[in-house]
């Protein structure tokens, strides 16, 4: 009988079938059954043939088998230091050949060791937080990363990447980004958050372009304005192929794919800049209207300490439309809750009117939000376009009511944070919404 490739090896095999001989290449997995050959085919169907019926033509070992931890390589003088605080997700993260699924399992600085182009652009040390799949994220992570950022430019690091998966990626950014700028600070370097949608041992994988250009932003990028939400940023694939990244500002830009490569795009704003990437070459390009904003600009003094937040602060978040009845908002006003937001629906509006008088329930949700003592902040279902109660009577008696959010035109992520941030830091909350702290609201769009 054949011996039987090691697991995780990328071999070529011939089967002898019914059919006669087949050449197949891909990645070995455990056996299905017993004595039986499996194997990951590039297109990802997974085959298994019996031993006896298998020629292993060629069996190369896996690139990223177990190893100790890469040396942090030399410092070069030339090139300044960029600190990577590593938090998780898909792009520290492989096929587990034992499940078929992808797990977080790189070290912060295996990642680095897989793209040397990183090593011309920056001396990189790395800070590990975890590896965290970013749907896990809790506000007392956000402080981590705030804490781990404070110390990197402590130590005398140009700018910092944090990779991060991307579900939640735009609300980590967009935290981070409010509690360097939230109060009128800006940090003393720039912040680039990166991830990847397909795992970094893949080969369509879009991580090493996304952490190529988030490290050339972190290193070489202008230094933020903190009032362009230029502070931090997030760096991912500008369409589906490769060879550029998006420069986008944390608090206007959003995962709004769940699957492609190029997932996240700016919401109501468009990058700030681009990164090209080809072969060796890595040019940083900023946007017209980032370059021409920065002129006018009054860039904030850096400071070297950022806000955090209040991790026992409660947020409850509900859906307007057909379902949304009085007894959620009872419910949370009968629990602990600091504030509510609920996703309005077109320019922001919740089912509180009884026009052909067979829908009581809108009345009742009309009055229990009324007489609920709690901030309640409107954002936008349709992710892009401001939260303009101002055009439908329906938005202005919202408003009388006491409804907040009219002209919100962040991303909803980043008003949800701004809430958690205005709530933290003791800020009005009635006034502070709308009110542009890091350069969160768009004004040209609300009209
Ligand atoms: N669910 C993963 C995460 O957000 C997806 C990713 O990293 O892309 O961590």
């Amino acid at each position: 009988m054949a011996h039987s490739p090691s697991v995780g090896s990328h071999v070529r095999i011939k089967l002898t079938t019914h059919d006669g001989e087949t050449v197949l290449e891909g990645v070995v997995l455990p056996p299905a059954v017993q004595d039986h050959v499996t194997v990951k085919l590039a297109n990802g169907y997974n085959v298994s043939h019996p031993l006896s019926s298998v020629e292993v033509i060629s069996s190369e070992q896996p690139v990223t088998s177990e190893r100790p931890p890469a040396e942090v390589p030399l410092m070069n003088p030339d090139l300044p230091t960029v600190r990577i605080i590593h938090t998780g997700g898909t792009i520290a993260s492989k096929v587990d050949y034992a499940t078929g699924a992808v797990t977080a399992q790189f070290e912060p600085s295996e990642l680095v060791e897989h793209v040397p182009e990183l090593l011309e652009i920056a001396n990189l040390d790395v800070h590990k937080i975890g590896n965290m799949f970013s749907e896990d994220i809790r506000p007392n992570h956000w402080n981590q990363i705030i804490d781990a950022t404070e110390k990197a430019f402590e130590h005398g690091c140009v700018g910092v990447v944090v990779t991060h998966g991307t579900d939640t990626l735009h609300i980590t950014a967009s935290a981070v980004a409010f509690a360097w700028c939230g109060m009128g600070g800006n940090p003393p370097g720039r912040i680039a958050f990166v991830g990847s949608q397909r795992s970094s041992d893949r080969a369509s994988s879009d991580a090493a372009q996304n952490l190529i250009s988030a490290v050339k932003w972190a290193a070489e990028g202008p230094s933020p304005t903190g009032e362009l939400s230029d502070a931090v940023v997030v760096s991912m694939h500008r369409t589906s192929d490769d060879g550029a990244c998006s420069i986008h500002p944390a608090t206007g830009v959003r995962k709004l794919h769940s699957s492609r490569r190029d997932a996240f795009q700016s919401v109501n704003t468009t990058p700030l800049a681009t990164i090209h990437i080809d072969n060796k070459n890595v040019d940083l390009v900023l946007e017209h209207h980032y370059k021409e904003a920065r002129i006018n600009a009054n860039s904030r003094t850096p400071s070297p300490a950022a806000e955090r937040y209040d991790e026992n602060i409660v947020i409850r978040q509900m859906v307007a439309g057909p379902w949304l009845t009085k007894q959620e908002i009872e419910d949370a006003a009968s629990s602990n809750v600091d504030a509510l937001v609920i996703h309005g629906t077109g320019l922001g509006h919740l089912p509180i009117e009884n026009p052909n008088t067979d829908a009581p329930q809108n009345i009742e949700l009309r009055d229990s939000l009324h007489q609920l003592d709690k901030p309640i902040v409107v954002v936008n279902q349709c992710i892009h376009g401001p939260v303009n109660m101002n055009v439908y009577s329906k938005g202005r008696i919202q408003q009388e009511i006491g409804l907040l959010g009219h002209g919100i035109t962040s991303s909803p992520e980043a008003a949800v944070v701004k809430l958690h941030f205005a709530l933290s830091n003791g800020l009005e909350i009635d006034s502070v919404m709308t009110k542009n702290l890091i350069g969160e609201q768009q004004q040209t769009i609300l009209n």
